[in-house]
């Protein structure tokens, strides 16, 4: 089990020490809305337990980003926008823009979304 850091924003997220906008809580993961929206829906999905990014949470063999892809369509079903098209993305690391080393699923939807992403 990977333990909660006390200088992570995102751990903070899960103890409820910093306020989040809360979509979805649930066992293995949290879902909130991210504070700087990139799309109508912009949901981010993460794991209760600390690991830094999404190729050290596959690494774990613990299934966790299996549990971020399922609960990030359970809450795309909940928002709406299963049917129409969504995005889930993995930023992993600095040189792909990822800037919190909690490993976190962007859920995008609500628009248009180009391919290849700028
Ligand atoms: P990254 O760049 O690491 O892939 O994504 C980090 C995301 O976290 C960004 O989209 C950013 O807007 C979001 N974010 C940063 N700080 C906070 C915060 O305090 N609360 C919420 N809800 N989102 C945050
Ligand atoms: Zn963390």
């Amino acid at each position: 089990m990977a333990a909660s850091r006390p200088d992570c924003l995102f751990c903070k997220i899960v103890t409820g020490e910093v306020p989040a906008e809360i979509v979805r809580k649930g066992e293995r993961t949290v879902a909130f809305r991210d504070i700087n929206p990139q799309a109508p829906t912009h949901i981010l999905v993460i794991p209760r337990e600390h690991y830094a990014d999404a190729g050290e949470a596959a690494r774990a063999g613990a299934g966790i980003v299996d549990d971020i892809a399922r609960d990030s369509h359970e809450v795309a079903v909940a928002e709406g926008i299963a049917d129409t098209g969504y995005r889930l993305v993995f930023n992993t690391g600095a040189g792909a823009g990822q800037t919190i080393f909690h490993v976190h699923g962007h859920l995008l939807g609500g628009r248009g979304l180009e391919w290849p992403p700028g």
